[in-house]
Formats: structure tokens, C-alpha cells, sequence
């Protein structure tokens, strides 16, 4: 039995790792020269960046994949916790350090809000009912028919689902900026706290049961270690291997074209863009092409504009991760996810690997990156050809001033990636950094299925598919897909 996964993400890794530890022997393609998908690495002058995931959290998801073949994760990476798990600063200079011990958390909570420690109390309560009813329960199992829907319903409705994270979270918390503290987490994968549903509000649980971690090495290091260990089970990873075609024959796909040559599998999944898979490459079968179609016009997540920089002084005051609020928060969001311009101010998240792994930059400096919710191209038709250096310029022009003193005079390294590279880089339909946007309308069933209502052999892995973006959804997508193939093939999951 032979798989191919096209797209190497994290997503795709995990699926190839899963098929491979139970004997389907798996070929991942991936487009680019690099492992990683959003995962990828950019190296210059000593400086190393992590393009896209920082936050690392339920490293027990990650650890399943090394144990399903008695292996272990820690023989192959480390993983460094992250303290605090962010900092949040607002524009009048307030802070918020989010830890993981109750005391301080409870501190910082009274002192902007005495009645909060009680809402917070019940808030996490109520995150902590959303981790085992959405993410342990139904994170990992494949949503294939209406019926698994009808059987999820009583808990959605129960936990309230078709409520808003930000609506969920500000009936516990009364303080706007512990509700922004709270609420801003559907962000990360790609969900607006305004629409997204309240079950989003289980990042929450996650971060405060497993922690946040970092990898030794960064992210990066995290997929050298999935890719090490599919290659040691005799798995294979090609790189600079765009698949141009998914091969059909009597309605079952056959294989996958790559640089012209036909290769032919038992099974194929893919990893890569959902509306690039069904429109580009099965584009040839009418299922593509209508799939395709009514996909390209379903919600499309934000995109993102990232700036990778370096420089050359330390600044041991800015903690690994830090997230920016600007002076607006639920009009900022609502302009990001439907344009039609790019917002005059942004919110930002920045990125200080050296402060956990100081390797990631040459002695003495500090790599960062910076990074800005964008509406999609859809959203605002802009040209980020012009737009990509002027809003580098303001980016870095705010935080020289109210973060980073002296950022231009130190800068040794710096580039930009913007919503054209998401479309171009990575073929995400409309740029979108997160796939399809996780509102509970296109959420489980209603999602891309891990396995295709027509085509039998063909699958679906990472965040398009259910339970959709983020790392540890990913991660989730492609247990219940590889379960899918598995049960399939007639092996044991
Ligand atoms: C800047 C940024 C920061 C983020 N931060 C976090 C974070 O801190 N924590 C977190 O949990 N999540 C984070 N996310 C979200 C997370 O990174 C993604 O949801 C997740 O990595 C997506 O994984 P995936 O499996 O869907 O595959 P992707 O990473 O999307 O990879 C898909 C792969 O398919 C390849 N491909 C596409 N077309 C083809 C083709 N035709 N042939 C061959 N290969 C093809 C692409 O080149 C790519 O390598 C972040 C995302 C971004 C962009």
C-alpha cells in the first residue's frame, strides 16, 4: 500500500508520520525547497526566523507521533516552556503579563478589576468544558455526515457555540482590556473573537493545561525532527516537487503528476490549499472544478504581513511574545476580515525567539519578527508590491518609538512577507494565512471533509480540514484522516 501527501506542513508531516508508523509506505511532495509549509525557515547573517507558528502548545500531540513507533520526542527535539506565555501592552502603557500561575494571574486581574478574579474563575471553567467537549473529545475524529453533527449538537449547544468568543468572554469579564486578553486567541488561527464561535475559547484551557513551548533551534527545529523521524521509519519527504495533477482513473484518483511524470498511489491526501487542490489540481475532474468553485466563494480567513528582522543589540526587556493592541480593537478586527482598505492603525504580535533560544541570533543581537493582521485579496484589492515596503516602514517606525529604541539604526537583516506570498508561496486562495475562517458554518461538518464525499482514495489534511488551523489542529487533522486511510487500507489505527 503506497500514500502520497502532498504539502509538507505540519499537517502533512503528521499524516505521513501516522500512515508510515503502520506500514503504508508514504511519499510527502513538497512545492517548496523546504519542509514546513507555514513552518518555514529564513536564514541570514546568523539570524534564524521562524516564518510562521511560535507558540507550540499541547507537545502531548506532537509527543503521539514518536510513541505510535515507540520513539521519543525529546530524543529528537527539545522543548523549552515559554514565561510569560505572552505579554499583552496596550498603546496607554498598560500591561498584562499572561502566565501560568493563578496567584499572579489573580493579581493582575484585581488590579484592574476586583470582580474579575470571580468572572475569570468561571471563564476558564467554562474554556476547560470547551477543551474536553470540542478539542479532546471531537478534535480528532472525522465530522464525514450530517449524523456526526446531530451527535455533537447537544454539547455545542449546551457550551453555548453559536455565541462569539468576545460575547462569551465578556458575560465572566467586565474589564475591556481583560476582555481583549482573553478573547484574542481565535486570531492565531485566523478566526475573528466577533464571529468566531465561542469554542474558540478552548485555547484558552490548552495554553493554561499544557503550557506554551518553544522549540531549541525554533520551530524549524520541531519540523527537522517530524521529517527526521518520517525518514527513519523509511517514510520519504521530496522537496522542490510541485504536484501539478491528481491523477484520476474510474473515479478513484490514481496518483499525482509531478514535473510532468505520472506516479502512481494507492491513496493520495493533500496538505496543500483546499480550494489549489480541488480547483488546480483535480481541476481536469468535474468533482474539482465544483468543489473548487463553491469553496473559493465560502469565508476565507485574514491574511497576515510578517517582517523578519534583525538586529544588532540585545533587548532583554522584550519578552519571547508580545502582543501589541492598537487604539482600537472591535473596529480594527471587523476592518481586517472585510476590508475594503488596509486599516490606517494595527494590532501587532511580535516575536522574541533569542529571549528563550539565544542561538537564533549571532552574540550580542536579537532576531524578530513582526507580524500584522491584513485583510485577504479579496477583501482589499491592493497592490503589496507598493503597499509591502510603506507599511514596513510604519511598522517599524511604531515600534522604534514605543518598543524597540534605536530598531533603524541597528538593523542588520530584514524582509518582508505579504498576502502575494501567501498566494504565491503557498497557494492560499486569496492569500489567506489560516484557510477557510472558523465560524461554526464551516466548522466540523461543514468544513472540508478529511476524506472527499466522492472520490474514495482522496483525503484531506491541516487547516482547511476539520478541526481546522493552528498547530494542534493540524496535528488533530491528521489523526482523524490517517484513522480514515487506515481503516481503509484494513490496518489498525
Ligand atoms: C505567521 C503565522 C504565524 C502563526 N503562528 C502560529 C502559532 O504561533 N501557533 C499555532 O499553533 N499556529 C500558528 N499559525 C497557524 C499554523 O502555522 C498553521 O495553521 C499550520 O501550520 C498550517 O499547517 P498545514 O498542515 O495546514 O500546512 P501548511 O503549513 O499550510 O503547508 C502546506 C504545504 O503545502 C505545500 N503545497 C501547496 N501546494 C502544493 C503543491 N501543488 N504541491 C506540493 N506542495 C504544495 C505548501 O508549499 C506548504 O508547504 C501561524 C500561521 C502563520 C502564517
Amino acid at each position: 500500500m503506497r500514500a502520497a501527501v502532498i504539502g509538507s506542513g505540519f499537517g502533512g508531516l503528521a499524516l505521513a508520520i501516522r500512515l508510515q508508523s503502520q506500514g503504508i509506505a508514504t511519499t510527502v511532495f513538497e512545492a517548496r525547497d523546504k519542509p514546513g509549509g507555514r513552518a518555514y525557515v529564513y536564514e541570514d547573517k546568523g539570524y534564524v526566523f521562524d516564518a510562521g507558528p511560535t507558540v507550540i502548545t499541547d507537545p502531548s500531540a506532537l509527543e503521539e507521533l514518536f510513541a505510535l513507533s515507540g520513539r521519543k520526542l525529546s530524543d529528537y527535539v527539545e522543548l523549552l516552556p515559554v514565561t510569560p506565555f505572552y505579554r499583552l501592552a496596550w498603546e496607554d502603557g498598560d500591561v498584562f503579563d499572561y502566565v501560568n500561575d493563578q496567584a499572579e494571574l489573580n493579581r493582575q486581574i484585581a488590579a484592574r478589576n476586583p470582580a474579575d478574579v470571580e468572572g475569570y474563575r468561571r471563564f476558564l471553567a467554562y474554556s476547560e468544558e470547551l477543551l474536553s467537549a470540542g478539542y479532546l473529545k471531537l478534535g480528532s475524529v472525522p465530522f464525514l455526515d450530517f449524523g456526526s453533527m446531530v451527535k455533537a449538537a447537544p454539547d455545542l449547544m449546551r457550551l453555548q457555540a453559536w455565541r462569539s468568543v468576545h460575547d462569551k468572554v465578556s458575560e465572566f469579564i467586565k474589564d475591556d482590556h481583560l476582555r481583549q486578553a482573553f478573547s484574542f486567541h481565535s486570531l492565531l488561527v485566523g478566526g475573528n473573537p466577533f464571529a468566531t464561535s465561542s469554542i474558540y475559547a478552548l485555547i484558552h484551557a490548552l495554553e493554561r493545561k499544557w503550557g506554551v513551548w518553544f522549540p531549541r533551534g525554533g520551530t524549524g527545529a520541531l519540523i527537522q525532527a517530524m521529517v527526521r523521524l518520517l525518514q527513519d521509519l523509511g517514510g520519504e519527504i521530496r522537496l522542490n516537487s510541485p504536484v501539478e495533477r491528481i491523477d484520476m482513473a474510474g473515479g478513484r484518483a490514481a496518483g499525482v503528476t509531478v514535473g510532468g511524470q505520472s506516479l502512481q498511489f494507492d491513496m493520495v491526501a493533500s496538505n496543500a490549499d483546499v480550494v489549489h487542490t480541488y480547483r488546480r489540481l483535480l481541476g481536469q475532474d468535474p468533482r474539482g472544478r465544483s468543489e473548487g468553485a463553491r469553496l473559493a466563494t465560502r469565508r476565507h480567513s485574514m491574511s497576515l504581513f510578517v517582517i523578519y528582522f534583525g538586529l544588532k543589540r540585545k533587548h532583554p526587556d522584550i519578552r519571547h511574545h508580545t502582543v501589541i493592541f492598537g487604539p482600537r480593537y472591535r473596529e480594527l478586527i471587523a476592518e481586517i476580515f472585510k476590508g475594503p482598505d488596509l486599516p490606517d492603525d494595527f494590532s501587532l504580535y511580535l516575536h522574541a525567539p533569542t529571549r528563550t533560544d539565544p542561538s537564533l541570533a549571532p552574540e550580542g543581537c536579537d532576531a524578530f519578527y513582526v507580524l500584522a493582521p491584513v485583510p485577504h485579496l479579496a477583501s482589499a484589492d491592493l497592490d503589496w508590491e507598493v503597499e509591502g515596503p510603506r507599511y514596513r516602514d510604519r511598522i517599524l517606525a511604531y515600534l522604534e518609538e514605543r518598543h524597540i529604541p534605536g530598531l533603524t539604526a541597528d538593523l542588520e537583516t530584514c524582509r518582508i512577507f505579504t498576502p502575494f506570498d501567501f498566494r504565491d508561496q503557498l497557494n492560499a486562495h486569496n492569500g489567506s494565512a489560516f484557510s477557510l475562517e472558523p465560524i461554526l458554518t464551516q466548522s466540523a461538518y461543514f468544513r472540508v471533509h478529511n476524506r472527499d464525499d466522492q472520490i474514495p482514495n482522496l483525503y484531506f489534511v491541516g487547516a482547511g480540514t476539520h478541526p481546522g488551523a493552528g498547530v494542534p489542529g493540524v496535528v488533530g487533522s491528521a489523526k482523524a484522516t490517517a484513522g480514515l486511510m487506515l481503516a481503509d487500507a484494513r490496518l489498525p489505527a
